[in-house]
């Protein structure tokens, strides 16, 4: 086992800190390293998961006392592979934080009332879509209360009896090492209860597995990664706690001729060699129809021109995006020998005026000349 900071040092209290004092202390660390609030810094992960171990550690009274007693040895040794009950991140987190994050616990002993679980739904959207908005059908399987028995588990006319493992505390005591652990019972879950006639749709988990049809508002604007939430249409909820929440995350399907960028919208326009150099009015494609463009004489590949107002409104902007037009000159293929013979001319009488006509090519020639000089 590596060598381990002190948990009193981590959380920057006395040994003779009360209880009180290391619950604000973990609050206090908590809070500053926080991964929400630190994406992409590992540090502060790691800052959270010393200060939320030692946390555990001290805000146990048995362990706290284990800890004083034998150091990180005694913790350790009680503790096995797995750490304490296996409390996962959201557990410490949720006692202290509840209230904060709105986090979704509550209830008492023997009788745990769980959120439901938020669900995620990925809804490949048309740009089309994505510009204008849109109302649409999705088909969920969720894990809705069960309708047999009104999520109680037990046969109609019948009632869930007192877990006989946990006498209905929701809570085992196991002797670990130097001392004794809570653990949520095995056989209950945490909830206290236990069915001896189970109900025969549910078979005693007093939720059922159904899909469910929802209608979808899309709002115009939305963008790659944007989440629409449809409040308590996640997961029903343990012991008559709330349902969770639907999350449907947007993802924008890949458009044929338009990248979007924000607001902004992208496209590749190809025009032929001659409206290039002469100019002229070119129609060009825009998410509704199509539009007039000017393009000015001795336009070059890779030119790009603003049509104001033809991108897309963003969810929370007031003002359209613009469509950005990038050319590209195209050289004609498949020339008949007419043609053919008609750009030869054209070429000899350019050629006539060095590089005149070639302002590109021209200074390409001069930096290759002074290259080699
Ligand atoms: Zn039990
Ligand atoms: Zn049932």
């Amino acid at each position: 086992m590596a060598s381990k900071r002190d948990y009193y040092e981590i959380l920057g209290v006395n040994k003779d800190a009360s209880a009180e004092d290391i619950k604000k202390s973990y609050r206090k660390l908590a809070m500053k390293h926080h991964p929400d609030r630190n994406p992409d810094n590992p540090k502060a992960e790691e800052h959270f998961k010393e200060a939320k171990e030692a946390y555990e550690m001290l805000s146990d009274e048995q362990k706290r006392a284990a800890y004083d007693q034998y150091g990180h040895a005694g913790v350790e040794q009680g503790a096995g592979a797995g750490g304490f009950g296996g409390a996962g991140f959201g557990d410490a987190f949720g006692d202290i934080f509840g209230d904060i994050f709105g986090g979704g616990r509550s209830g008492g002993q023997g009788n745990k009332v769980f959120r439901g679980a938020d669900l995620r739904y990925n809804m490949e959207v048309s740009l089309e879509d994505a510009a204008k908005g849109t109302e649409t059908k999705i088909r969920i399987p969720v894990q809705s209360t069960c309708e047999t028995c009104n999520g109680s588990g037990a046969r109609p006319g019948t009632q869930p009896v007192s877990c006989t493992t946990c006498g209905g505390h929701g809570q085992v005591r196991m002797q670990q090492g130097f001392f004794s652990v809570q653990q949520t019972c095995p056989k209950c879950h945490g909830s206290g209860k236990m069915v001896k006639d189970p109900c025969p749709t549910c078979h005693g988990a007093g939720r059922t597995k159904q899909n469910k049809t929802l209608s979808v508002k899309i709002p115009a604007g939305v963008d790659e990664g944007d989440r629409i939430r449809l409040s308590g249409e996640g997961e029903a909820g343990v012991n008559g706690g709330p349902t969770g929440d639907l999350y449907v995350v947007i993802h924008l399907k890949e458009h044929a001729i338009f990248q979007r960028e924000g607001g902004n919208l992208h496209c590749e326009m190809p025009i032929s060699f001659s409206s290039a150099a002469l100019g002229g009015e070119i129609e060009v494609p825009t998410l509704d129809g199509s539009a007039k463009m000017k393009i000015p004489a001795e336009t070059q590949t890779g030119a790009v021109f603003r049509l104001r107002g033809k991108g897309i409104k963003p969810l929370r902007q007031s003002e359209h995006g613009d469509l950005m037009v990038h050319v590209v000159v195209e050289t004609p293929v498949k020339l008949t020998e007419k043609q053919k013979d008609l750009l030869r001319e054209f070429e000899t009488s350019t050629q006539a005026d060095s590089g005149k006509h070639s302002p590109r090519n021209k200074s390409w020639m001069n930096k290759v000349k002074d290259f080699f000089d």
